[in-house]
């Protein structure tokens, strides 16, 4: 065994002990602060969704119902639209406030965060990608990652997969999985679309039960009182890729207009897909909703709030299974 590994630990152990402790969630201040949790799947380890998903997407129902109660104790938990409405209107702010988010409209949230959204009556804002509610859709990294899981010899045909195509020869790992994904991100979501199409992706899967939420569930949530449903594009094309002027109208415009049109309430706010923008993509944001979350870490003050790029605490199980790690998160420290 390497000796450096506990020592490793107990540096980490330390440091998240200090984080805990000693993050600004713990400390006093007359500026009130903001803090928004970003969360994007909620599965039990058992569910057979949880084995092929990237270890930085998924937080099981029981850590996700202990980060509320630790956040109860710590923050006034807020929505995120009424947060930004009192800080507008120069009403007092709690001192320490925390918004919950969920990013792309995954059925589990459905499943398994309202019901605990409901116990503990907990407000939160949920993005959806505009096109995808009620269809069959996959986002790309999940149909490469079950490729490899089924080590379909399919992704040798094209050499935009030739990273993912070695994985089948060794066994699966997701973290192995995430690191051909994060290179797949050099390509944009049409080119890595049309790779897996060239190869007739389909044929190589078993058809699965949806994956994202209908119009029903999602209305359903919006109906709970306790979420509120926000945009994250049309088809969750990464918005920083060089893509035409009418792609983007389209996907930051046009997801706004369609959710509008079936859930019957304004959308007023944005979410950049992987946290990706530039400045031309801001300015247009900026005209279209009243505020956006970004994937950047930190915590957002009201005295310097850049309301259209709202930095947000990434929550996954391994780094948050414990108080003491979600505390450590909380510290924006890391
Ligand atoms: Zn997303």
């Amino acid at each position: 065994m390497d000796p450096i590994t506990p020592v490793k630990q107990l540096a980490k152990f330390g440091f998240s002990l200090a984080a805990s402790q000693f993050g600004e969630h713990n400390r006093s201040s007359s500026e009130a602060k903001l803090w928004v949790l970003m969360y994007h799947r909620i599965l039990p380890k058992n569910d057979s969704r949880f084995a092929l998903e990237e270890p930085g997407m998924v937080v099981t129902p029981e850590v996700f119902a202990m980060h509320l109660r630790e956040a109860k104790k710590l923050f006034e938990l807020v929505s995120l639209s009424d947060w930004l409405a009192k800080a507008d209107s120069g009403q007092a702010l709690p001192a320490k406030a925390c918004a919950i988010t969920f990013d792309d409209g995954w059925l589990d949230n459905y499943q398994y965060a309202l019901p605990i959204l409901q116990e503990q009556q907990v407000p939160a804002t949920l993005f959806a990608v505009a096109d995808k509610v009620g269809t069959p859709f996959r986002f790309w990294p999940n149909i490469v990652s079950e490729l490899i899981a089924v080590k379909s010899v399919a992704l040798q045909k094209h050499p935009l997969l030739a990273e993912a195509a070695k994985q089948i020869e060794l066994p699966y790992s997701v973290e192995r999985v995430a690191g051909c994904i994060a290179q797949l991100k050099a390509h944009t979501e049409d080119e890595v679309f049309a790779a897996l199409e060239s190869i007739d992706w389909s044929t190589e899967l078993v058809t699965t039960a949806p994956a994202l939420m209908d119009w029903h569930q999602l209305t359903a949530l919006q109906h709970s009182g306790l979420v509120e449903i926000g945009s994250h594009t049309c088809t969750h094309r990464r918005l920083n890729r060089g893509l035409d002027a009418s792609l983007v109208e389209y996907e930051i415009s046009t997801s706004k207009a369609k959710l509008e049109k079936h859930l019957g309430k304004n959308i007023d706010l944005f979410c950049f897909p992987n946290g990706d923008y530039n400045s031309d993509v801001l300015q247009r944001v900026e005209q279209t909703y009243q505020a956006a979350v970004t994937t950047r870490g930190g915590i957002n003050r009201v005295g310097n709030l850049h309301r259209h790029e709202l930095l947000r605490i990434a929550l996954h199980n391994d780094a948050s299974d414990t108080p003491t790690k979600f505390r450590a998160r909380l510290s924006g420290w890391r």
